[in-house]
């Protein structure tokens, strides 16, 4: 009989953590835990992750090489850009740039001559999706194991996850399995209290998810949050939007390129942007506080008794 292996990725996030957590300690069904390394998380995930395979078991991780790809745009730059028309000094400097940096978030960046958006969204495909593919379900699959990946998605989350099933087959073999698909939050963290893990701190800390930070996905609330929280997020990021802008044969380089209908001139800006009211024209007199004076918690899912 063939063998079934259980694969689970865990993001450092309340639902994958849920969902491991009941796997293992209320099904005792046995998984391979797997953790995207985007290169772009908070290092509180890190540590979080850290902690989870402290307490769970161990946590394969997956990171995304962009070297081939970097080394071939150097080729396109050196042979193509001046024939387009591009001038000498953008080309070198590009040449200049494009180096694998061993991060996979900005080398993709850096392969691509841009941030991902909300448009072409291009990260969650090349971070995550390929790189397990080839590194964990494609071994497994060719080794002849039958391949179940558990997903901690849910419902509530959004109309798009409601539609979702319970079990689905993909062309490429693995079955997908989502067992929290009807929980609620109060589920989610009910199962880490039931069995004594903590959640990922960063929930105490005023983000509504835990994945890259920032995601391009980021509302302005939670952009408002991490600049007050943890500024030097927004620094690193103002830092790849140089090296990108540098990389790039039309000097694009934004983070949030067109965020909320607005072009953006960089990662400050959409910070300042952040602080606004509805309309984005004045500064909101309570966030302007609220900049200087931190709570200990405002998380977004009460956590704090
Ligand atoms: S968390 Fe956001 S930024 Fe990161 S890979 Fe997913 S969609 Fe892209």
């Amino acid at each position: 009989m063939t063998e079934t292996i259980n694969v689970m990725t865990v993001s450092g996030g309340k639902d994958s953590t849920a969902m491991w957590i009941y796997a293992i300690k209320e099904l005792g069904v046995e998984v391979s835990a797997v953790f995207n390394d985007t290169g772009n998380e908070h290092p509180m995930t890190y540590e979080y992750i850290d902690y989870l395979e402290s307490v769970l078991g161990p946590i394969k991780r997956v990171k995304a090489d962009f070297s081939k790809q970097i080394a071939h745009k150097r080729e396109v730059v050196q042979t193509k850009w001046r024939d387009d028309g591009v001038s000498e000094e953008i080309v070198q400097q590009a040449l200049e740039m494009l180096h694998p940096t061993g991060n996979p978030f900005l080398d993709l960046c850096l392969w691509k001559g841009r941030f991902p958006s909300t448009k072409r969204r291009f990260c969650t495909q090349e971070l995550k999706i390929i790189p397990n593919l080839e590194q964990v379900y494609i071994p497994l699959l060719e080794a002849g194991y039958q391949v179940i990946s558990w997903q901690g998605v849910r419902a509530q989350e959004s109309a798009a996850r409601a539609k979702l099933a319970e079990w689905e087959d993909t062309p490429e073999g693995y079955r997908i399995y989502r067992p929290i698909l009807k929980w609620t939050v109060e589920e989610v963290f009910e199962m880490h209290r039931r069995h004594g893990i903590k959640p990922n701190p960063l929930y105490t800390m005023g983000m509504g998810r835990v994945g890259c930070m920032p995601c391009i996905n980021c509302g302005k609330q939670e952009l408002f949050e991490i600049a007050r929280r943890f500024p030097e997020q927004i620094n690193r990021i103002a830092k790849w939007e140089e090296t990108v802008k540098k990389a790039s044969k039309r000097g694009a380089g934004s983070f949030f390129p067109t965020a909320n209908g607005r072009d953006t001139e960089g990662i400050y800006d959409e910070v300042e942007w952040s602080k606004t009211t509805w309309g984005g024209k004045q500064y909101d007199l309570i966030k302007a506080i609220e900049m200087e004076d931190i709570p200990v918690c405002s998380s977004q899912y009460g956590l704090c008794e």
